[in-house]
């Protein structure tokens, strides 16, 4: 059996950190189809749209798909293709697992924690005008729905994954109406789940007690600005963006993509980390149902950084060669295929 799956390499450092998770995809024994396609700058200069709506095809009918990073313009050009992907396919939940790694150092504990993002409205939502030359309106756009379902989600996943507790965060004493209906939303889904601990924060106090207490949460639930933010900050608390995993998750589709940017000022060096990519695709393979093969890939990637022998610059033990993109993939690759016969 094989799986057939949209592939998006994506823009600067993308196609190094796909082409490097594919590689330990391809190493657990399991058959892909891979159906290519640009998107972004990219697809602007080649089909006159950073959107091809072939794409979007591919992936509503192949259900999956997995992404690189794509470059946005910052303060003028095309809206983000990354929001758009997200909303077009109601890609409704960014769900961010975060831990800590041996190997890696890092000023702060043990962390083991799960940011869930709203990933489809909040300030994202693309309503914002100038007012002549002298103002800009921006609207975070906070539906009961859109609220509901994020905060459901984030419960499920708790009950599903043995979390005790979840954290709504906002600035519900600011924005009263907006984060408000947010906070009452999550606090009248709680009471559906008594067995699980409930508690909310406002988002500026949760970036501290993030940096202080980081073991006070297990799962973060947030409105989609917060959520990308907090994400940066938790991955600087484990090491970096190049161990940070991610996946957009709606009904119906999934696209699995590490939570970093295109780092374009490493583009086609083969220098950055693959690990944020390569654990994103192992939570693939959990979401298409081969958690052995899962779990492989985890326990590789694991070992390969707790070993520092092959590993990119940003978790390079001193006094150690840092490895190149492509170096660290095929380690884990390696790794994989000893787990392989002997579990
Ligand atoms: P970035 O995440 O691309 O990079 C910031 C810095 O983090 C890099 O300079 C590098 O030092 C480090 N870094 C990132 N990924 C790394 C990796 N795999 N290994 C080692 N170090 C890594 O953020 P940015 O520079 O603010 O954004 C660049 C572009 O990416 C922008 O156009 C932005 O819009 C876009 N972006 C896309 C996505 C996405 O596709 N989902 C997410 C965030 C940013």
């Amino acid at each position: 059996m094989s799986y057939r799956i949209t592939l998006i390499p994506g823009d600067g450092s993308g196609p190094d950190v796909v082409r490097a998770a594919v590689s330990v995809l391809e190493a657990t024994g399991i058959g892909f189809e891979w159906e290519e396609f640009v998107a972004g700058e990219a697809a602007l200069e080649k089909y006159g749209t950073p959107l091809p709506e072939a794409m979007l095809e591919s992936i509503r009918r192949n259900k999956v798909a997995l992404k690189g990073p794509l470059t946005t313009p910052i303060g003028t050009g095309f809206r983000s293709v990354n929001v758009a992907i997200r909303q077009r396919l109601d890609l409704y939940a960014c769900l961010r697992p975060f831990r800590s790694f041996k190997g890696v150092r890092s000023p702060f504990g043990e962390i083991d924690l799960v940011v869930v993002r709203e990933n489809t409205e909040g300030l994202y939502a693309g309503i914002e005008h100038r007012i002549l030359d002298v103002a800009a309106e921006a609207v975070a756009l906070t539906t009961r729905f859109a609220s509901e379902r994020i905060v459901r989600f984030a419960f499920e996943y708790a009950k599903a994954n043995r979390r005790n507790k979840v954290t709504a965060i906002h600035k519900a004493n600011i924005l009263k109406l907006s984060d408000g209906l947010f906070l009452e939303v999550a606090r009248s889904v709680a009471e559906e789940y008594p067995e699980i601990e409930f508690a909310d924060m406002l988002i500026d106090a949760a970036c501290m007690q993030l940096v202080r207490a980081p073991e006070r949460f297990e799962v973060l639930v947030l409105p989609n600005l917060y959520g990308d933010i907090v994400s940066d900050l938790v991955a600087g608390l484990v090491g970096g963006l190049g161990l940070a995993p991610g996946a957009n998750l709606g009904e119906e589709y999934a696209v699995f993509e590490p939570s970093h940017g295109s780092a374009p000022k490493y583009a086609g060096l083969d220098k950055v980390n693959p690990t944020a990519t390569i654990l994103s695709a192992a939570m693939m393979l959990r979401h298409l149902g081969e958690s052995g093969a899962a779990q492989k890939v985890e326990k590789a990637t694991t070992q390969v950084i707790e070993e520092g022998r092959y590993v990119t610059y940003d978790i390079c033990p001193e006094g150690r060669k840092p490895s190149t993109t492509s170096t660290m993939a095929e380690a884990i690759a390696d790794r994989i295929g000893d787990l392989s016969r002997s579990p």
